[in-house]
């Protein structure tokens, strides 16, 4: 997959993308990122790529023009279309089925806003949904971006070490993870639970799902509300 970083601070991208699981699958030639300043397409000595607000108050915006050739030239430079993003606290709140699509497209073009954000005219005529990454206002839209970045490269064929670690992910199956543990067994924090280390696959699988039921059931109750639980998993819950 490619992934085109449309950033005023592109060595941020390339920084945050450089690590762990990321770092992995760019090497691996997974995902391959491309991040384009618009300020390398502004005019006049002083490349300016803001400008200040009709109808007055405070904040710069981000420019048109800049931002459009910018974008072209991303075009420009790969024939396959991009879906474009527009990180922006009033976007879509991201999740994991959102995360999920991205991740099966052959190419993404994150946009990163800074100061008030990104001059309407623009995001109306060239972006093709708009993503937040929560409730809060962020200064840019690099860490937005990198959070996209992380998430959806973590999720292609051959980024992760054990495929399967994804799909026991939080979200994934619309509950939140189980416990995990590991060595020693005896700690002064506490005992691994027995049921993990008794070799029963079957009670270990049993144990997990009642332990993700519950988790979800006290700390994100939302993500049950509306759902049919199974009887197995309604007996779960009540045990
Ligand atoms: N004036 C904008 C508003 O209130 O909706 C906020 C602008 S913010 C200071 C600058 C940029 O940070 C935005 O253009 C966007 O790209 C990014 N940003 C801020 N918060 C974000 C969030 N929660 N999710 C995604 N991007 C965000």
């Amino acid at each position: 997959m490619r992934i085109d970083v449309v950033s005023l601070f592109p060595d941020f991208i390339e920084r945050c993308a450089g690590f762990g699981v990321t770092g992995r699958a760019r090497e691996r030639g997974l995902v391959s990122l491309h991040a384009w300043n618009p300020r390398d397409y502004a005019e006049g000595n002083y490349r300016k790529v803001d400008d200040r607000t009709f109808g007055g108050g405070p904040g710069m915006v981000m420019l048109v023009e800049p931002l459009r050739r910018c974008l072209a030239a991303m075009r420009r430079a790969d024939p396959q279309p991009a879906h474009v993003v527009h990180l922006s606290p009033q976007g879509r709140r991201l999740d994991q089925r959102k995360v999920r699509e991205l991740a099966a497209r052959p190419r993404l073009a994150l946009l990163c806003g800074r100061y008030e954000g990104v001059d309407e005219r623009l995001v109306q005529a060239e972006v093709d949904e708009e993503l937040s990454i929560g409730d809060y206002v962020l200064s840019g839209g690099e860490l937005a971006a990198a959070v996209v970045v992380d998430a959806v490269a973590r999720l292609q064929d051959g980024a992760l070490n054990d495929a399967a670690s994804a799909a026991q992910d939080s979200f994934e199956d619309g509950l939140l993870d189980c416990p995990h543990y590991s060595h020693p067994v005896e700690h002064p924090y506490g005992t691994v639970p027995e049921v993990l280390r008794s070799g029963n696959h079957a009670a270990i699988a049993r144990w997990r799902r009642q332990q993700a039921l519950g988790r979800t059931w006290e700390r994100r109750p939302d993500l049950l509300a509306g759902r049919d639980l199974s009887r197995q998993d309604a007996a779960l819950l009540e045990a």
